[in-house]
């Protein structure tokens, strides 16, 4: 019998809804939704990836039965009693031994709400706060500089919002590419629709940036430069909102004075922009009524994205563009629910609800909640842990939806790490990287094979119903959290019967998702914009009546110069990037089991720009050794004309993280992705 069930997309944080069509119980098809108003894809509109939301999970590749390790590389499938056992003995052992500070757990931004919320209280449980997840990778400077300026730092304005901007601005962000429907949607409707002036700022001009009236393309991050000589430009020049700035900011004479020697001239020797582009930049961004500010990677995955991030928080906070309708800022995660995992906590040094670890009033709120005592200090953020256990102090991982041997930078290095612990859980959907080094693999059930929340880029919390089955043994996440609490004897802190029991505890605990009841998301389909104070109400715009501050007022931070990390020299002349294909995600560890993806989107390669490829006697589809300080590969390359000169650039999925720096921004701890220093020579015969 065909049944048709609602989900949202597994993949990115659009949040898109979709009908996985099953018969007979097994999957079979998407069908678009254009039943429920209000839900973030108008229409039922798909990307490549949404189109075939299920078929990853249909591959023959998917962990089906607890795996135990028996020798190198070789696992023996085991009873879920015998793998709850092992887990619960060991990781039991090793806390005793050597105290809880050795276990580190990692949560899932590819997991739901409910998942999160568990896989930190276990951690927490078991005396450690050593927890994270990816959004630390990708998000972790926007979040930091945002918390410190504004005291909040998710996306301010419904999505829907950039349609009534007169100002687009797109800084490091290929949404074409990473979040298409957003795009579509609205970025290009506003454009191409309603006139809106469109700023872009990317190494690449990417088809994103394609309708620009104001394109710039500075070396990878050196960004904050930009900025800084912007707000210099925009407060010499009296373009800046004074209304706004004596009512709702403090620190503005700071400011004004701290960009005084960031002159347009200075900012174009360091990013290779002109400074009339920069200028012109500066005066259609202040000038714009309502100006909607999307700023991703290109401009938070460096050494300097706290800073960088800070300064445009700054910027649009000088101009006004906050606190209304028609604005938009705010942090865009990846993944689905890289929103819901950081609200959850899963965090080295925040709880729940965002509540610092160090914020004793509101540790023991939740220790009231939970029953049991939360460690008072931080613990080692997503790099450190692997330096930590490669140094000996952390001894076993809890490792949920990761690929830490893939995703983390000088992967190499990470590997030798997982070498060295001395016990490691991976809970999958497939075989990665990662858990060819774990001692015990559990399968875990794919997204629409169980129900559970996600919460999207846009602060919308929505229900998923399960569609089909798991694949052989595999359970949901949660379910299998719950079981290894209670072998490790903590039974009576996870007692859940249902995912419904986990997200009625996620009210209590978090306030801001008071009302996102189980029982209010199976009704309100479209989902509700946390914070939610109870099961009426939703919070479509924040800071409408100022900031969450002691004074409700946004404080600016003074911008200070610094280089993005590793930059090029005499030795490795050229800057190393990345960027993210439309039919690929992350590592790959769901797209690459999609046939329909993995037949299109078939292998990694290099932009080169036409100039450095022509000095380097390189054409199109040549092999070239891209070489940096810590390692080499050989890649085709494409040669393209919009990529800047002297800058080459892989797509992220294929994993080349060897190459790429541990180096983390001190303030977020955010890694240096997005710049290495590299030589390239061409491979010949
Ligand atoms: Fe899924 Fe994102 Fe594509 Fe929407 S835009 S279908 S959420 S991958």
């Amino acid at each position: 019998m065909r049944k048709k069930h609602l989900i949202t997309c597994p993949y990115c944080s659009v949040g898109c809804r979709m009908y996985v069509e099953t018969e007979d119980g097994y999957p079979v098809g998407i069908e678009y939704v254009d039943d429920i108003p209000g839900i973030p894809n108008p229409g039922g509109k798909l990307c490549p990836k949404g189109n075939v939301a299920f078929q990853y999970a249909t591959s023959e590749d998917r962990l089906t039965k607890p795996l135990k390790k028996v020798a190198p590389g070789k696992f023996q499938e085991i009873s879920w009693q015998e793998a709850m056992d092992e887990i619960a003995s060991r990781m039991n052992e090793i806390k005793g031994k050597y105290g809880p500070e050795a276990l580190a757990f990692l949560g899932s931004e590819k997991c739901s709400v409910e998942d999160n919320y568990l896989i930190q209280k276990l951690a927490r449980a078991m005396g450690s706060n050593n927890v994270e997840f990816a959004g630390r990778l990708c998000q972790s400077s926007n979040v930091v500089a945002r918390t410190k300026i504004l005291g909040s730092a998710p996306q301010t304005n419904p999505s829907s919002d950039i349609l009534k901007a007169d100002v687009v601005v797109l800084w490091g962000y290929n949404p074409a590419a990473t979040n298409p429907v957003l795009f579509g949607q609205y970025v290009e409707k506003a454009i191409l629709d309603n006139g809106a002036q469109f700023i872009a700022v990317d190494a690449i001009k990417t088809q994103s940036a394609k309708y620009a009236d104001v394109f710039l393309q500075p070396y990878p991050g050196t960004d904050l430069a930009i900025i800084s000589a912007m707000i210099n430009y925009v407060i010499k020049n009296d373009l800046y909102d004074k209304d706004f700035v004596d009512k709702h900011v403090n620190g503005f004479d700071e400011l004004a004075k701290s960009v005084e020697a960031y002159s347009l001239k200075w900012a174009e020797k360091i990013s290779g922009v002109s400074a009339d582009l920069i200028e012109e930049a500066a005066r259609t961004f202040a000038k714009g009524e309502r100006v909607a500010v999307l700023a991703n990677e290109g401009l938070n995955q460096h050494v300097n994205g706290t800073a960088a991030m800070m300064a445009l928080t700054d910027l649009v906070l000088i101009t006004g563009n906050i606190g209304k309708e028609g604005v938009m800022s705010g942090a865009i995660p990846g993944a689905f629910n890289g929103m819901g995992a950081s609200l959850m906590g899963v965090n080295c040094a925040q709880l729940p609800g965002a509540i610092p670890v160090a914020n004793g009033e509101g540790r023991r709120q939740i220790e009231r909640a939970w029953g049991f005592e939360i460690p008072d200090k931080p613990g080692l953020h997503y790099v450190a842990m692997f330096g930590a256990a490669y140094e000996g102090s952390v001894k076993a991982f809890y490792i949920m939806g990761q690929n830490p041997a893939r995703a983390l930078p000088d992967s190499a290095f990470v590997e030798k790490a997982l070498e060295k612990a001395e016990f490691i859980v991976a809970q999958d959907i497939f075989p990665t990287e990662t858990t060819k080094y774990a001692d015990i693999i559990l399968p875990a059930a794919a997204w629409h094979e169980r129900a559970g929340t996600a919460i999207s880029s846009n602060r919308r919390i929505q229900w998923s119903f399960k569609a089909a089955d798991a694949a052989g043994e595999a359970k949901p996440d949660w379910e299998i959290l719950a079981g290894v609490a209670k072998a490790l004897g903590l039974g009576k802190h996870f007692y859940y019967s249902s995912i419904d029991d986990v997200l009625s505890e996620v009210n209590k605990v978090v306030p801001a998702l008071k009302g996102a009841t189980p029982q209010r998301l199976r009704g309100e389909l479209k989902g509700c914009m946390f914070p939610c104070s109870d099961e009426k109400s939703e919070t479509p715009r924040l800071f409408l009546k100022g900031f969450p501050t002691p004074d409700g007022k946004a404080n600016l931070i003074s911008p200070k110069y610094a280089p993005p990390g590793e930059v090029p020299d005499d030795e490795y002349p050229f800057w190393l990037s990345n960027f993210r294909l439309v039919g690929q995600f992350h590592t790959g560890t769901m797209s690459f089991k999609s046939k329909s993806l993995a037949d299109r989107w078939t292998e990694g390669f290099a932009y080169i720009n036409e100039q450095d490829a022509r000095k380097l006697g390189v054409n199109d589809g040549d092999s070239v050794k891209v070489e940096t300080r810590r390692s080499a590969l050989t890649v085709k390359v494409e040669v393209i004309p919009y990529i800047k000169r002297g800058v080459i650039s892989m797509p992220w999925h294929w994993g080349f993280n060897f190459l790429t720096k541990d180096a983390v921004d001190d303030l977020s701890k955010i890694p240096g992705y997005k710049t290495a220093a590299c030589k390239i020579s061409k491979v010949r015969g």
